[in-house]
């Protein structure tokens, strides 16, 4: 089965009481019980539900995996994967790590005896050598936020495996339509669903996704056991945004494509970062490991700081809030915004400076996006 057939179908079936195309919301805590534990599946929300059922069974098969376990945001999936370690173990990552996943880890998790190490994953002796330290999990991003650096997934699934090492993608930027991080090797692949695959700013969720029933097992206890499930209506939205993550993943990146492409040629542009650009020093990898090159669009400008702020404040169809990935195009400044938990010396150790805007085309006409910007560069052209 195809993509956006398996998007409609899988996990999704008609409800067989009553044969509502649509499988209902089941707003329930608790479930009748016919003697003392003996139900039909599910005894108490937090441990599970109809809703949470369907979208794992869905996202699994988009991912090419067996398991998924959804869970209440991507940093409720993100513990849900630090409640299979204990104290005194390590963690390795990407240095240009999502801003909250670098906060948990270095703010929270810290106090529970679990290390963090970060690396430059571009460098793969270097990749080598933290392996060597037997972190229990290496944690990758590609395409990163708010950089858009590639990794090579397939490679370092491999020196991982050398180590033992458990690598872990967060495939919120590219999507399982655009990449599938299993297959390249990956153990565990997380989503934030709040993005792409709610894709309408609607609701907040997370998943993780594997091929290992024991790991699956797992994380369903984390998830009951700290508290991390979400919502039932919540997961009936991300499966109802999800139907068309095919549609929207092509229009996002064929605008992201056309306003990098006009961006790249203007005089009060300094850099552009789109993966999908023949001249983004990764796009061999991105080429290799991906399928298209989704919608976020980075950009340094030729403007001072405060100009640059002005810049993003006076769009009219780019909306100035945090997040990415829905239907409407979003605009954020990563250095006081979304990546503000990051030091400055860190921050400008991996390249994000203060002028980066990090654009999140949506769905509308491209035209529309790049009058936009066009607009407002206007005002600061000599
Ligand atoms: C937003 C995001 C997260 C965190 O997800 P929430 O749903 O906001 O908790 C994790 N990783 C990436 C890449 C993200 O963009």
């Amino acid at each position: 089965m195809k993509f956006t057939t398996k998007a409609i179908h899988i996990g999704q079936k008609p409800d067989k009481e009553t044969g509502a195309v649509i499988p209902p919301i089941y707003m329930t805590s608790t479930y009748m019980q016919e003697a003392p534990s003996q139900h039909k599946g599910y005894d108490y929300t937090r441990a599970g539900n109809p809703n949470f059922s369907n979208l794992e069974e869905t996202l699994a098969a988009l991912e090419n995996g067996k398991f998924a376990t959804v869970f209440s945001s991507g940093l409720g999936a993100v513990t849900g994967l630090v409640s299979l370690l204990k104290h005194g173990d390590k963690v390795a990552a990407v240095n240009d790590i999502y801003g909250g996943t670098y906060r948990i880890f270095n703010r929270v998790f810290v106090n529970f005896g679990i290390e963090f190490i970060n690396v430059d994953t571009a460098n793969l002796s270097a990749v080598e050598e933290v392996m060597k330290q037997k972190p229990k999990m290496f944690f990758l991003e590609s395409p990163t936020n708010p950089l858009l650096k590639i990794s090579d997934i397939e490679a370092i699934c491999k020196i991982a495996h050398k180590y033992d090492v458990k690598v872990v993608v967060d495939n919120t930027f590219a999507t399982p339509y655009f990449q599938n991080p299993l297959d390249l090797g990956a153990d565990f692949v997380m989503h934030s669903t709040t993005k792409y695959i709610g894709g309408h700013s609607d609701v907040i969720g997370g998943v993780v996704i594997t091929n290992d029933s024991e790991m699956k097992e797992k994380l369903d206890f984390g998830r009951m056991a700290i508290g991390l499930n979400p919502s039932p209506f919540d997961n009936w939205l991300t499966s109802r945004g999800l139907k068309t993550l095919g549609l929207r993943m092509e229009q996002h990146a064929k605008n992201a494509l056309e306003f990098s492409n006009f961006l790249k040629n203007h005089p009060l542009t300094e850099k552009v970062f789109y993966p999908g650009l023949s001249e983004h020093p990764n796009h061999e990898i991105a080429k290799k490991q991906m399928k298209g090159f989704s919608g976020i669009v980075s950009v340094e400008f030729k403007l001072s700081l405060e100009e640059t702020k002005k810049l993003i404040s006076s769009l009219k169809i780019f909306t100035l809030a945090e997040s990415l990935g829905g239907i409407e195009s979003l605009v954020d400044h990563p250095a006081s915004m979304t990546h503000a938990s990051i030091p400055k010396e860190e921050r400008e150790k991996i390249g994000l400076k203060d002028g980066l805007v990090r654009f999140s085309c949506g769905i509308e006409e491209h035209e529309d996006l790049i009058n936009d910007i066009e607009n407002a560069l206007k005002v600061f052209s000599k």
